[in-house]
């Protein structure tokens, strides 16, 4: 799947990784609970992150993230992790 910008994606198992030059940010797929939370959604300014079609948190545009960490902090299963 293509990423725009210099965006890279990469997965192994349930561990998505989505990372530029300057971001690299993790989410632990079976650690999101899905449906009902979008918590990480509503506290990203930038609307970097999203919710897909299975329930689970995305990033969509890497890209736009500011590294303000509050995705990571505001998560209660613990699933996203900024570098
Ligand atoms: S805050 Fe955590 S559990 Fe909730 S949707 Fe985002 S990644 Fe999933
Ligand atoms: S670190 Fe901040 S800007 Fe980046 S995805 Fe998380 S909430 Fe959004």
């Amino acid at each position: 799947m293509s990423e725009p910008g210099s965006a890279r994606r990469t997965a192994a198992g349930s561990l998505k990784t989505y990372a530029n030059d300057t971001v690299t940010l993790a989410i632990r797929e079976d650690w999101c609970k899905a449906e009902g939370c979008e918590i990480c959604v509503e506290v990203c300014a930038p609307k970097s992150l999203a919710i897909d079609d299975r329930g689970k948190a995305v990033i969509v545009d890497i890209d736009s993230c500011s590294k303000c960490l509050r995705c990571e902090v505001m998560c209660p299963d613990f699933a996203i992790t900024l570098q």
